[in-house]
């Protein structure tokens, strides 16, 4: 799962009489933006380099265990080799985000749910490996919640440097699984949701955003972003997935805008001529200020996950 970000038009609010003292806000919102105010990742970025974050720490490995799962936990690794050998990236031209401390995941994660992250039961039961409830808590941090944080911190730099530059990719993240106060399918941390949260509640961007719209192209159908932004008319929801596989959330179904349900082993033409049609359609239902894209990396034919039969030809174009 990669996650980019690409800013859309701008609806700056000017309006000189909009109540907007600080005095009325809650107590909730005044802490998010002490939150986005004390963080430290919101990244720079120089000239030469192009938006696009990337870090070895988002490489999980721990003693081989990491094979217990089918899920390829050091993707990242292998994506930025592959660019970084036909020339197209350098370490030098990409950007190294930070890393999102407790401090910065509250923003949308409950502190009783970070607490819990502690219990090795708690994270073996969201990665799906049960024998990480056998391990040291110092272990999991380290190889564990440490690269899932490094990934949030990537999707956060990623969706500012989609306003400077229009655009940005973070080759990582798209924990679309994970939401406030649960971790689950391999995702941890709800990094879409955290992005947003620092987008609407960052007062230096002068309300430059308050539409978001998220693209998930995943294999698997989004319930963690779902559920956080339930009943939220800022963001728009467009899910594209195969309904017969996991997690069949009806629950969180219900928060998304434009669901789009695939049959198993759908393929090229069928995929993108929904694709086409559906996003438009919801681009004429509502008209983002950024759009946060979830790549389908799992939607290939060759994923033991996905259960769809998209071409690579076809993994590249989307
Ligand atoms: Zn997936």
């Amino acid at each position: 799962m990669a996650s980019a970000a690409a800013a859309a038009s701008s609806s700056q609010n000017t309006n000189p009489n909009e109540t907007d003292s600080e005095t009325l806000l809650d107590e909730k919102e005044m802490k998010k933006r002490r939150i986005v105010r004390d963080s430290n990742l919101r990244r720079t970025i120089s000239s030469t380099q192009w938006p696009i974050i990337y870090s070895p720490h988002y490489n999980i490995t721990c003693f081989g265990l990491e094979r217990c799962h089918p899920f390829d936990s050091t993707k990242w690794g292998k994506v930025f080799k592959i660019c970084e050998d036909a020339g197209w990236l350098t370490k030098e031209n990409i950007v190294e985000p930070n890393e999102a401390k407790f401090g910065d995941l509250l923003i949308s994660h409950t502190y009783f749910y970070l607490k819990s992250l502690y219990w090795p039961c708690q994270v073996a039961r969201a990665v799906e490996v049960p024998i990480v409830a056998l391990l040291f808590p110092c272990i999991i941090e380290r190889c564990l919640l440490k690269p899932f944080r490094y990934q949030v911190g990537g999707t956060v730099a990623a969706a500012y440097f989609a306003l400077e530059r229009g655009w940005a990719i973070n080759i990582g993240g798209g924990f679309h699984h994970a939401s406030s106060n649960s971790g689950a399918g391999f995702c941890i941390y709800n990094d879409i949701t955290i992005s947003l949260q620092f987008l609407f509640n960052d007062t230096s961007l002068k309300k430059l955003i308050q539409k978001a719209m998220i693209v998930d192209l995943d294999a698997h159908q989004g319930n963690g972003h779902e559920r956080d932004f339930k009943g939220d008319e800022r963001v728009y929801i467009f899910d594209m997935f195969n309904y017969s596989i996991y997690p069949r959330d009806q629950e969180a179904k219900e928060a998304i805008s434009k669901a789009v349900r695939l049959r198993k082993f759908t393929e090229d033409a069928e995929y993108l001529r929904e694709l086409k049609a559906n996003l438009k359609q919801a681009l004429t239902e509502f008209l983002p200020d950024i759009i946060i894209y979830n790549a389908g990396t799992d939607c290939f034919e060759n994923d033991p996950l996905g259960c769809l039969s998209i071409s690579a030809k076809v993994s590249i174009f989307i």
